[in-house]
């Protein structure tokens, strides 16, 4: 109990397991906690001041499971280990074997396949102010051992938690109690920044300084620092094979925040949904080249350059049917070099993971061979060419892995069997040698069987007592009874039991600590060669994991071609003028839904931002197409910058800096956590950052608030990214009056989601047009739904009342023509939406009144038409107000 409470008072924080024999026990707490994650049974064992202590365990063999289930739940735990067996505590005379905490587990650290995902990497991030309002932030990934640093602005914390997604953050507290960590909740540890962080950090590498890698400010050499300090904490001290850091400061990357991942769910689903755009495009046929694939979609490009690289080998795989066929053979069911390498570089390996070396380096050999077989004409791209070269190491491993793995591994190294026949002469001698030891004893068998006189003699291996000549009871009694010879064959009596004894002699003793000797000696020796092929494999590591990225990356490009080869998708050509041009566009991710659940054919629609009519007004009612239309359009920037292929026809996409999405609150009430607030502090966002070359999509942006306020805001939203910051923009409202800028700024296009009727049902087209729609949609809707007709004559008659109430309120309506109609600019209203008087005479049903009520409602027309009671004016005159 001494020792399980040092190991808790070190690791307050943490489960701990205790390693007892065949179990990892856990008391007190831990084992009601542990109890409850996992559905445990909680035991007492003995007593702690005067009250029974809580106990539960899990089976040593079975505890990856468990570690997996406890570390996705957010707790971290400690390992504590026998650290000698009990006959040596025997031997020293201590009360116990000696234990220590030799790890601990927490979501960032582990390696182990079951406790990491495949396709996703398990970021570590750390973080460390810079000053002047800066922030250096590291973070590295355990299970690959990739390193990355940037120095960034406390603004674009958010973005950046957003773009990695770490498994935990490191922080000091003046960070970790600030916004932009809080929604991460209990994956973030409260850690201080080092003072010479650049010195340990080139420590670690073993350089003498970090400038060898490229030019990194304080705080990035502190945060990377911090994280190495905690991977070593957390590893029982040793570090694992890492990568030279890649300083990320200078790279021109598309800067998407928070909110704009959210809305544009690209890596995961929001609010409930398991759709997401990785989802819908992801053809990859490796865990390392999704990796890969998320990581591009996730921080697209934003230089022209690169991005034309990754298109140029997309083109070519998409045109050598041949190459790219031979090279998703080599890469399907590749196994993942890049963790199997981080597994072997912490000592926590199997015998998998030389294998999986060895087949990775062959598949890679393979992928070099099937570039290699290219015509030629048209030229092998770049980006292809550098990455033949590196899939296959100057120091490659792989031949001498290939001739020590046997044919058939076990699962564990302590099983033995790892190394095969013919590799190691010692091995194989020692091997032999334990054969002989086998033959010999069943030679003996059959020698005692006959010195003793029973048949049914046979010699049996037992876990403590070793090897023992066995008969049944009868023949037992007699063998006790008589007085043998001295000698080696006379038998010793060791054990009885109900129907058999158990006898030993000094041959089979010899014989017995012979056979185990040499079982010792070979598994010993196995070892041996074992830590030799994995010194090999460490010091090849560069070369591998360079092997290892350039598969991942021709995955991404053939899985890319692959996607496009089914038709439908197209190259897109980026200039850098901010431009906009998409024929036939379509949603990857809506249309792969449709398709699944056998619904109508996607519509594909076109955009065109270009100058000139850089802001795109788009209204229509609700379910019409307007959120889709917003996104497939933001999706194309993302999937284009990313060097991906893009699902139209064509697609001009002139280089975008910033990509910003919105959506009002009123879209997201189901996910409870935006307010009016939130959505306006986004909505700052865009407004502060955004400019000519950034991409805006604003869905339905304004909605969180009084229909007043809101039309207000989005009104002049609108005119600041017109008049100001000049960004592309597709706006989706619901808010018509809007319509009436049009004519106001000269860069406004309004297009409108096509809507018919057909046969008395609400048919919506998918399909943009220009122009507006027309105001009544509303209310004709609710008609065709069968709102009462008396009803819907009256809500038109109110509407139009109100409107006009409303411009006899508005000081500035000669200003700010909000209510005026827009049927001028759109295709012709439905009958009775245009004038209140038609609009009410049409509410009139006469087969229903009687005569009396007739004449009631004649008198209340008249009192409609212009100039008389309620102020309801022509819309004529409005329309003119629009022109
Ligand atoms: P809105 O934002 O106008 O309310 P949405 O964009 O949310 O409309 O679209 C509503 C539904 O209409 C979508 O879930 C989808 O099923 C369908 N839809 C939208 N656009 C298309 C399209 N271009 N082709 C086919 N179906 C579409
Ligand atoms: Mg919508």
């Amino acid at each position: 109990m001494a020792q399980w409470f040092a190991a808790k008072a070190a690791h307050p924080d943490a489960l701990v397991f205790f390693r007892m024999g065949d179990f990892f026990e856990l008391f007190f707490a831990d084992a009601v906690t542990a109890g409850e994650a996992l559905g445990l049974a909680v035991s007492h064992r003995g007593e702690h001041q005067g009250r029974p202590v809580p106990m539960a365990g899990v089976p040593v063999h079975a505890m990856e499971a468990y570690l997996a289930r406890l570390i996705r739940r957010g707790f971290r735990v400690a390992i504590c280990e026998q650290m000698e067996s009990p006959e040596a505590a025997k031997a020293r005379r201590a009360p116990a074997v000696r234990r220590e905490v030799v790890r601990v587990v927490t979501p960032a650290t582990v390696t182990e396949e079951a406790l990491l995902e495949g396709a996703r990497p398990s970021w570590l991030l750390a973080l460390a102010p810079d000053g002047a309002g800066r922030v250096g932030a590291a973070w590295l990934d355990v299970s690959t051992g990739q390193v990355c640093t940037e120095s960034l602005g406390v603004a674009e914390m958010g973005a950046l938690l957003a773009r990695l997604e770490p498994a935990e953050v490191l922080a000091p507290e003046s960070l970790a109690a600030g916004d932009a960590l809080t929604p991460l909740g209990g994956t973030v540890r409260e850690a201080a920044p080092p003072r010479d962080g650049a010195r340990l950090a080139a420590e670690a590498w073993g350089v003498a300084g970090l400038a060898a890698f490229g030019s990194f400010t304080e705080g990035e050499a502190a945060a990377l620092a911090m994280a190495l300090d905690y991977v070593r904490a957390t590893s029982g001290g040793t570090l694992p094979r890492l990568a030279p850091p890649e300083c990320r400061g200078g790279e021109n990357t598309l800067r998407m925040d928070a909110a704009t991942r959210r809305s544009l769910e690209i890596l995961r689903a929001e609010r409930g949904g398991k759709d997401c755009l990785m989802g819908a495009v992801d053809r990859t046929l490796t865990a390392a080249g999704a990796r890969e694939l998320a990581a591009r979609l996730a921080t697209p490009l934003a230089e022209a350059g690169p991005i034309a690289a990754r298109h140029d080998a997309v083109s070519f795989l998409l045109a050598a049917d041949a190459v790219r066929g031979g090279l998703r053979e080599a890469l399907r069911g590749a196994p993942d070099m890049a963790r199997a390498l981080g597994r072997l570089s912490v000592e926590r390996f199997f015998p998998r993971d030389l294998a999986a070396l060895r087949d990775g380096l062959l598949r890679a050999e393979a992928m070099r061979e099937a570039i290699g077989g290219a015509s030629g004409v048209p030229p092998i791209p770049p980006l292809l060419l550098s990455a033949a070269e590196a899939l296959v190491p100057d120091a490659s491993p792989r031949a001498e892995l290939s001739r020590a793995l046997a044919a058939e591994l076990p699962a564990r190294l302590e099983d033995g069997g790892v190394v095969g026949p013919g590799y190691d002469g010692e091995l194989d001698a020692l091997r032999r040698l334990r054969d002989d030891a086998r033959g010999a004893i069943l030679a003996l068998q059959m020698d005692l069987a006959q010195a003793w006189g029973v048949a049914s003699l046979k010699i049996r291996h037992h876990q403590q007592l070793g090897f023992l000549a066995e008969v049944p009871a009868a023949a037992g009694e007699t063998l006790l009874r008589a007085k043998p010879e001295p000698g080696p064959m006379a038998p010793v009596h060791r054990q009885s039991m109900a129907n058999a004894h158990r006898f030993t002699c000094g041959a089979l003793s010899d014989l017995d600590r012979r056979l185990s000797q040499a079982r010792d000696e070979a598994a010993r020796r196995e070892a041996a060669v074992v830590r030799h092929l994995r010194g090999l494999c460490l010091e090849a590591a560069p070369g591998i994991a360079h092997a290892a990225r350039a598969a991942a990356e021709i995955d991404v490009h053939a899985a890319s071609a692959e996607l496009a080869a089914g038709g439908g998708w197209c190259r897109p050509d980026i200039p850098e003028r901010p431009e906009f041009c998409i024929a036939q566009g379509r949603h990857p991710v809506v249309e792969a839904a449709l398709r699944r659940n056998r619904g109508p054919a996607f519509v594909p629609n076109d955009a065109d931002l270009s100058p000139g009519r850089r802001l795109c007004l788009l209204t229509g009612p609700n379910m019409a197409g307007k959120s889709t239309y917003l996104r497939q359009n933001a999706l194309m920037v993302v999937l284009a910058q990313a060097g991906l292929f893009v699902p139209a026809e064509s697609a001009r996409i002139g280089l975008v800096d910033r990509l910003f999405s919105r959506v009002g609150t009123a879209d997201d009430i189901a996910g409870g956590r935006s307010t009016f607030m939130v959505e306006m502090s986004e909505t700052a966002a865009v407004l502060n950052q955004a400019g000519p070359r950034s991409f805006v999509v604003l869905d339905e942006v304004g909605r969180g608030t009084a229909t007043w306020d809101g039309l207000a805001i989005a009104w002049a939203v609108l005119e600041a990214l017109h008049d100001r910051l000049r960004s592309r923009t597709l706006f989706a409202t619901h808010f018509h009056e809007l319509t009436a800028l049009a004519g106001k700024l000269p860069e406004l296009a309004p297009a409108a989601m096509k809507v018919r009727e057909h046969r008395g049902q609400v048919v919506f087209q998918h399909l943009v047009g220009p122009g507006a729609s027309e105001r009544s949609w509303g209310l004709h809707v609710a008609r065709l739904a069968g709102v009462p007709r008396e009803v819907v004559g009256r809500a038109e008659v109110v509407l139009a009342s109100l409107e006009e109430r409303a411009r006899g309120l508005d000081p500035l309506s000669g200003e700010l023509p909000l209510f005026a109609g827009t049927a001028a600019r759109g295709t012709a209203p439905p009958a009775g939406a245009e004038d209140p008087v038609l609009a009410a005479l049409e509410a009139l049903d006469p087969d229903s009144m009687a005569p009396r009520e007739a004449l009631e409602a004649l008198y209340r027309l008249k009192t409609l038409l212009p100039g008389h009671g309620v102020a309801v004016a022509p819309r004529k005159e409005s329309l003119s107000s629009v022109k």
